[in-house]
């Protein structure tokens, strides 16, 4: 029996990271087997699933741009061709584990992947199929996590679910003080007046105006993204 859902579709944000071994860089086959594991999870729950995967493994736009060499608006459309090969990735894998999934890129790659046109996602989401949303949102000096605001405001999604390598939004940085409490629920208000960083403001922005909760949570642990995906309470809440 599976269990119920309280979404019907859902955008998942995966940074690049998750890709690759913690501190390290590119695509471990090995991390990317244990992510594709818990989405294919996921995906049993019934929702319909679009992912946003980032390219932070790969190249970040600015980081790269700040060396001086390059100019940042390159820097980003290689930051953006970082996550098609990470969406390749993770649709191969999740199709090996008999998930059927599609790629479909903001920047026309038409040898490579599908072009992101709204109306095909949400077919292939109809259909049961995982979409991954590749290239960002096509343009330079934004990030995946706008990207990912863009895409589930497009799609509908009822919520926006970011993935990290912590449990939620704390009043502190977890890793530096013992003593930080995680916020279970927050509003957007409260995200901004006590300066939490949740995503960047352009995606933080989107989800606000168009009503979408955003769900941040640990990606690492075992089931998480699929107990999210049920509606079971995890990580933080961010409401209106
Ligand atoms: N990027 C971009 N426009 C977008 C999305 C991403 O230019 O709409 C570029 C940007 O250079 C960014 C890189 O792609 O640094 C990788 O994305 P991001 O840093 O958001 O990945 P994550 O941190 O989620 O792994």
């Amino acid at each position: 029996t599976q269990p119920a859902t309280s979404y019907k579709r859902v955008l998942l944000k995966i940074s690049g990271e998750a890709l690759c071994k913690s501190g390290s860089f590119g695509i471990d086959s090995d991390e990317l087997k244990i992510i594709a594991n818990e989405i294919v999870k996921a995906a049993k729950v019934g929702a319909q699933l679009g992912i946003v995967v980032g390219g932070g493994n790969i190249i970040r736009g600015a980081t790269l741009a700040q060396e001086g060499a390059i100019q940042q608006a390159t820097a980003d459309q290689m930051g953006m061709l970082g996550t098609v090969m990470n969406g390749l990735a993770l649709k191969e894998m999740l199709e090996k584990l008999g998930q059927p999934a599609r790629v479909l890129s903001a920047i026309n790659l038409s040898a490579v992947a599908e072009t992101f046109i709204r109306g095909r996602a949400i077919r292939h989401l109809e259909k049961g199929r995982v979409v991954i949303f590749v290239a960002g949102t096509g343009n330079p000096f934004f990030t995946t996590d706008s990207a990912a605001s863009l895409r589930a405001a497009e799609i509908g999604a009822d919520v926006l679910l970011k993935a990290t390598k912590v449990d939620g939004i704390y009043d502190k940085d977890p890793v530096k003080y013992p003593d930080a409490t995680r916020y279970k629920h927050l509003t957007f208000s409260q995200a901004i007046d006590q300066d939490l960083k949740v995503m960047d403001l352009t995606a933080f922005d989107m989800c606000r105006k168009r009503n979408i909760p955003i769900i941040v949570f640990n990606m690492k642990q075992t089931d998480h993204i699929a107990n999210v995906v049920a509606g079971k309470d995890h990580g933080t809440k961010v409401t209106v």
